[in-house]
């Protein structure tokens, strides 16, 4: 499991991100297989050098050199790691007579994987390896890296990732337009003329309620102490690195969802992301206490902000619409009323739906300007987030 990550520049132009893993069974049976090959490199360069006076090129020693467990990229890397080691040599020899050519074998390398064996998939990069070996999976928040590398620091394995600053826009599949309602309920409800999908927030709303308790259990205990003291600072610490730490299991569970939530869209066609407003919340349901609010307020502006940079990475446009209304329409017929219970069903031309699907089917009608919504539509399907896992399509 990545335990800590973090981006840096570098000269070249690239953003790079670390992500500690501990070791695994895997990830050392990758390392040796790139230290395999690599041996096998050195060995049959200067074998070839000794015995036939000839430097072998790279094109030839990777159609020599392959690995089953790697993906065929990932080995003809390793290959080519040789090589940039034989130029290096080749440049340090000319001010250094004493420098020393790459002859060492070794035990383990570090494994690069290239873009064509890279993938990000509801929450995980997933990186491929030889065929009939199972891809390295790792849990994933982020955007798809144009490179990563696995290598050792010393006490753990390193994934290094790398993206071009200037990414390149993907191309898009198709012209769709798909509404995006935030909620508290659930997280984002999004529906692209068909399909429906809801995003779930009961985990956030368990974070957050924990958070509450943990709050006010400590608060309780400080209050019997004198403020300032030994006893109060621990106290004060500990509150400190427990919420810190939800902070990181919510920021975490968003990055997931909306990573989810935007590819699910790209996935099917979507061109243009459009998103209900909710900065005026006046008209709207009632959150309960003022800090209720400010917290859904706080959380729908990261939701939406997470979902217009990671649409933006896909070469997705992202439009607000105001969503006055939008969960008590009547998709068919424009009746308002406030719906009850888990269905939407409209008293007026007997509309039915999951009540949770209504906003976004109207965010999505009221940016387009159309009529009433025709025909049935497939019922909404649910993508919960699982901590370190796939999020996992469910009813
Ligand atoms: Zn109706």
């Amino acid at each position: 499991m990545p335990s800590s990550s973090n981006t840096s520049k570098t000269k070249s132009g690239y953003e790079v991100r670390r992500l500690h893993l501990e070791p695994t069974p895997q990830l050392d049976a990758l390392a040796q297989a790139a230290g395999e090959l690599y041996t096998r490199t050195v060995i049959s360069f200067w074998r070839t050098v000794r015995k036939h006076g000839q430097w072998l090129k790279p094109s030839a020693m990777m159609r020599w050199h392959t690995s089953d467990q790697l993906h065929a990229h990932s080995a003809d890397a390793v290959v080519q790691g040789f090589y940039a080691a034989l130029k290096s040599w080749r440049k340090r020899r000319k001010t250094d007579p004493h420098a020393k050519p790459p002859y060492r074998r070794r035990r383990y390398s570090r494994v690069q994987w290239k873009s064509s064996a890279i993938r990000v998939r509801y929450g995980s990069l997933v990186l491929s390896n030889g065929r009939g070996n199972a891809p390295l999976v790792v849990p994933w928040s982020w955007g798809v890296p144009v490179l990563v590398e696995l290598g050792w620091t010393g006490t753990g394995y390193e994934l290094r990732c790398a993206y071009r600053d200037m990414d390149p826009v993907p191309e898009l599949v198709g012209d769709e337009t798909a509404g995006v309602d935030l909620g508290e309920i659930h997280l984002a409800v999004a529906h692209d003329g068909q399909r429906t999908t809801i995003f779930n927030g009961r985990e956030l709303r368990a974070k957050r309620q924990y958070q509450n308790k943990i709050k006010a259990a400590l608060a309780a205990k400080q209050s019997r102490l004198k403020k300032g003291s030994r006893r109060w600072r621990k106290l004060q610490r500990s509150k400190r690195k427990q919420l810190q730490k939800l902070d990181h299991q919510v920021r975490d569970i968003l990055h997931k969802q909306t990573t989810a939530l935007v590819s699910t869209l790209h996935a099917s066609g979507v061109q243009t992301v459009v998103i209900g407003d909710v900065r005026d919340l006046r008209g709207r349901v009632d959150y309960g206490p003022a800090a209720n609010q400010r917290i859904h307020q706080m959380v729908t502006g990261q939701v939406r902000w997470m979902v217009t940079y990671k649409a933006g990475r896909f070469g997705m446009r992202v439009v607000l619409q105001d969503e006055a209304y939008t969960s008590q329409e009547c998709p068919r017929c424009g009746h308002r009323h406030k719906p009850r219970g888990r269905v939407y069903a409209c008293p007026a031309c007997g509309f039915r739906f999951h009540r949770d699907g209504v906003g976004a089917i109207n965010i999505r009608r009221k940016y387009l300007g159309s009529g009433p919504v025709v025909g049935a539509m497939a019922s909404p399907t649910g993508v919960r987030w699982q901590p370190h896992q796939h999020a996992r399509v469910a009813r």
